[in-house]
């Protein structure tokens, strides 16, 4: 079977709309209300004479212990079937705690991970990205999942990671 690219993140970072671009076309549910992709969705997908499944992620009920617990536990089961993990922030936000306990899940597991600073829609929003550094999981690379800005070099650097 071909390699397996999780993307994954708390609701509402555009995990979807980065699915949509990934594929060329728009199947991957994209709400403004977060936590509308009810499932883990498998997608094929090919970059560079390369395919690919991805697996959008979502659709999380907060669970007892609040929203973070229950993205990380969602996190968890997605990086479990990932080749790749592609997390994904808004870099308009910043680093919230949800981010931050789905980034401990991620640093823990062996797995490789990209990390994705997403809504970075022009050039004078790449330095809000920087602050993402602070996730201790790399350079975060910028990207505008809703205008395609940086989803070339994206997909190169998941690739890479294969
Ligand atoms: P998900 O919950 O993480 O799957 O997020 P969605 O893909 O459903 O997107 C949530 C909202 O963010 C929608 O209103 C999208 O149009 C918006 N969005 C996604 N990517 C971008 C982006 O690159 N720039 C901007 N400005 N908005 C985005
Ligand atoms: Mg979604």
């Amino acid at each position: 079977p071909p390699p397996v690219v999780a993307v994954v993140g708390r609701p509402n970072v555009g995990k979807s709309t980065l699915v949509n671009r990934i594929l060329g076309r728009r199947e991957a549910v994209v709400e403004d209300v977060p936590g509308v992709t009810r499932d883990r969705v498998a997608y094929d997908a090919a970059w560079g004479g390369r395919r690919f499944t991805v697996l959008d992620t979502g659709g999380w009920e907060p669970n007892a212990e609040g929203l973070a617990a229950a993205v990380a536990d969602q996190a968890r089961l997605a990086v479990d079937a990932a080749d790749v993990v592609l997390f994904v922030v808004d870099a308009t936000v910043g680093a919230t705690d949800t981010d931050e306990a789905v980034a401990d899940v991620l640093r823990r597991s062996k797995k490789p991970v990209v990390l994705t600073a997403n809504k970075v829609d022009d050039s004078r929003a790449e330095s809000d990205a920087t602050l993402l550094w602070s996730l201790g999981l790399g350079e975060p690379l910028t990207v505008s999942a809703l205008h395609g800005r940086g989803s070339g070099d994206l997909l190169d650097a998941v690739l890479h990671a294969l």
